[in-house]
């Protein structure tokens, strides 16, 4: 509360700042979500990663950008026809946990248990029976790549449009994977070679949202005795420019966005970082080279490269368990460090403020799903109930039929028949309640996303990206500036989890 008060002392729109913390703190689609508990008293040390963690960028500008930039350099580098450059974005025809089959062309979502959902070749839906026979082997690298940064949504739009422009004979002698092949080195490139972000530096409020309430969670934590870092795979002269932009001019009493951070790591190379052995470096900041790092601690004055998790752990005198880190990506910063150090990790997924948002929209929607598909398991459950007395019941009479006398006979008569009606109606009332749950269901689905449907699920499974958050994310939330709502020492607790069994008194009651 200090913080808060004290920025609002200052800032002179105190009355719009007060009013809008007040609206995100009874947001929930602002809410923190726990995949496993998580104590926060005994966090030492928070680590945030820069791009789509700290830094949210504007996603119809990024992502256009960098599109264009690629394009530019697939026509002079990889020889592509101009044509290519008047090629438009499209911000919202993919979404984040697809995966690029190289081989096909196509653009697939799938459920937890591999299977392929959806299918897309370039802007055409094809039947997800295309890969009836197929099993999906994510490990394939060669075959599949994951869409899963917000950095890795251009190229796969990219991918979708030149797949439609090879269909249409305009890109003769090239095959799928040599296409995704063109677009990964160049846009790798518009990342590296600095075209990208020299475009960005220059207009930094085009790309980046400011977080009016970033300053205020970070200096929540530091009020209350943690230590906060930043790990990011963003070079030193890139991270000085959006970090100052973030957090220089803000109201709080530091005087610059060094201040809030003890440690400050840039090139980091994750997930490398937690993998390997790279030592640290010191960055010389006139000019801009590396020296081994000699220190034995580190100084909260200096920018630092490279390194890997077990000599930061060593350098801090901290274990894995002490240490937060929030990023963005699944695999660099929340999978390798939950499989490989022992840090605790908070996903940020900025899609669930409008995920989110379209649930409260189908409120009604959602209740009367949930309503029918108990309404469904529960006959299903019945249906097996009565085919079971059935088939027990001709099983026990068929060797006795000779011995009964008219009366058994006719009582036998009775319970089969009443059975056999029981099983048709309850066999109909299933039909139509499927067919009721089906269409509600494709109506909803086409209102989080016409192509995709909900990023978190598809029909009743789970989204392979829900699996992912779930598996290697302790927390996860939209936003850092989420942190300001909750006490900084907050016991974060899980749900109950619940097995199939679990509900078996529900049904069977
Ligand atoms: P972080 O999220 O703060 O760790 O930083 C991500 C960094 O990775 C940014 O500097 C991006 O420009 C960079 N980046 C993202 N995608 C690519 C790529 O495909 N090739 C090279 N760098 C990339
Ligand atoms: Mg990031």
């Amino acid at each position: 509360m200090e913080a808060l008060k004290r920025a609002l002392r200052k800032s002179p729109e105190k009355l719009k700042l007060l009013t809008e913390l007040v609206e995100a703190s009874i947001d929930g689609t602002r809410d923190i979500f726990v995949n496993r508990p998580l104590n926060m008293a005994n966090i030492r040390y928070i680590g945030f990663d820069m791009d789509y963690t700290l830094a949210i960028y504007h996603k119809q500008a990024i992502e256009e950008l960098a599109f264009r930039k690629t394009l530019e350099k697939m026509v002079e580098m990889k020889g592509y026809p101009e044509q290519i450059l008047e090629l438009r974005y499209e911000a919202e025809h993919v979404i984040r946990g697809l995966l690029v089959d190289r081989q096909k062309g196509n653009l697939l979502k799938i459920n937890r248990f591999k299977q392929v959902c959806r299918v897309m070749h370039g802007t055409k839906a094809l039947k997800s029976d295309e890969y009836y026979n197929d099993k999906i082997d994510q490990s394939d690298l060669v075959r599949f790549v994951s869409v899963d940064t917000l950095f890795s949504l251009p190229e796969a739009y990219l991918f979708v449009l030149l797949v439609d422009l090879a269909e249409a004979g305009d890109l003769p002698g090239r095959t799928f994977a040599e296409l995704y092949d063109d677009i990964r080195t160049c846009i790798d490139l518009t990342h590296r070679d600095g075209s990208l972000k020299t475009e960005i530096i220059a207009d930094l409020p085009r790309y980046i949202y400011k977080d009016p309430h970033l300053s205020l969670a970070l200096d929540k934590f530091i009020q209350s005795g943690k230590k906060l870092f930043v790990l990011t795979n963003s070079e030193f002269y890139y991270t000085e420019q959006v970090m100052s932009y973030l957090l220089d001019t803000d109201n709080l009493e530091y005087e610059s966005w060094r201040d809030y951070f003890e440690i400050i790591v840039v090139n980091a190379r994750k997930p490398a970082f937690f993998k390997e052995s790279n030592p640290f470096y010191r960055v010389d900041e006139e000019n801009g080279e590396d020296q081994p790092m000699q220190e034995t601690s580190f100084d909260s004055k200096a920018i630092y490269s490279q390194g890997n998790y077990l000599t930061f752990e060593d350098l801090i005198q901290s274990k894995g368990n002490e240490i937060l880190y929030v990023g963005d990506h699944i695999f660099g910063d929340v999978m390798r460090s939950d499989k490989d150090s022992n840090w605790r990790t908070v996903l940020v997924v900025e899609e669930l403020e409008t995920e989110l948002r379209h649930t409260e929209e189908l409120r009604e929607k959602h209740l009367r799903i949930r309503r029918l598909a108990n309404r469904f398991d529960k006959l299903h459950y019945e249906m097996h109930v009565y085919s079971s007395q059935l088939d027990t019941l001709a099983n026990l009479s068929a060797p006795l039929v000779d011995d009964f006398n008219e009366a058994e006979t006719k009582a036998v008569t009775k319970t089969v028949e009443e059975l056999k009606t029981n099983l048709a109606l309850c066999q109909k009332d299933m039909e139509r309640t499927e067919l009721k749950i089906q269409r509600l269901r494709e109506e909803m689905s086409a209102h989080y996303h016409p192509l995709w449907g909900p990023l978190f699920h598809d029909h009743d499974e789970m989204s392979r990206f829900a699996v992912q958050v779930r598996d290697y994310a302790s927390l996860y939330t939209s936003r850092v500036s989420n942190f300001f709502f909750y006490p900084t020492d907050r016991y974060y607790k899980s749900l109950r989890d619940i097995m199939p069994h679990d509900r078996w008194m529900e049904l069977s009651g």
